[in-house]
């Protein structure tokens, strides 16, 4: 099966493309963790990738494409894959398209705005030993302090709510014409979050079958 997971930040999405690779043996395919493995090992491609990564621009379209089209003829996607990542961009999905790999699902994972706020939001690391806590799902024994060094916690940039809000915006921006897109071909199917991340695996499971 060929799939495309989509999800905002903070949604989940890692979880249930763990699920799915393990129930359809097929490897999950980020475009993320291509663009970082190709700089650690200073491929042509992450030679050009990170040129545009250290100017502060985008990586350009057909860049990322011609490195899907590559990472798709590879041995182990030939009995399927899930995408993470890609397409981001309508231009993005009709270049998919032409790949001549036929997309048979693309499973969106909904959580509502305010949800995902609550999750990022109350996200908190150690300043100093770098452990990750919650304030609502896995607080520290005591407010503010790393329950295994002492020193105090603090807030990502990345998780301050207006940083949220404002990848959330974005996120929403980029996917709504590609969801469009999709569900023109019938082939878009959503999965709405559950509090406990079980219900919404299962709830994955059933899309799949769908
Ligand atoms: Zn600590």
């Amino acid at each position: 099966m060929n799939l495309i997971l989509l999800g905002a930040p903070g949604a989940g999405k890692g979880t249930q493309a763990e699920a799915i690779c393990d129930r359809l043996n097929i490897p999950a395919i980020s475009t993320g963790n291509i663009i970082r493995e190709a700089i650690k090992n200073a491929t042509d491609l992450g030679k050009a990738v990170k040129g545009y990564i250290d100017a502060g621009q985008l990586v350009p379209d057909d860049v990322v494409i011609e490195m899907v089209k590559v990472r798709l003829s590879n041995d182990d996607c030939k009995n399927g894959f899930i995408l993470d990542g890609f397409p981001r961009t309508v231009p993005q999905a009709e270049a998919l398209d032409k790949m001549e790999r036929n997309i048979d699902k693309v499973i969106d994972i909904e959580v509502s705005d305010e949800d995902i706020k609550k999750r990022l939001s109350g996200r908190r690391v150690c300043g100093s030993c770098g452990a990750s806590s919650h304030i609502d799902y896995k607080p520290t024994a005591i407010d503010g302090i790393c329950d295994k060094c002492g020193k105090d916690t603090i807030q990502r940039q990345d998780d301050k709510p207006e940083t949220v809000q404002k990848r959330l915006d974005v996120y929403h921006n980029q996917t709504v014409p590609l969801k469009q897109y999709y569900a023109k071909q019938g082939k878009l199917f959503k999965v709405y979050g559950q509090e406990d991340v079980k219900d919404t695996t299962a709830m994955t499971m059933k899309a799949l079958e769908a």
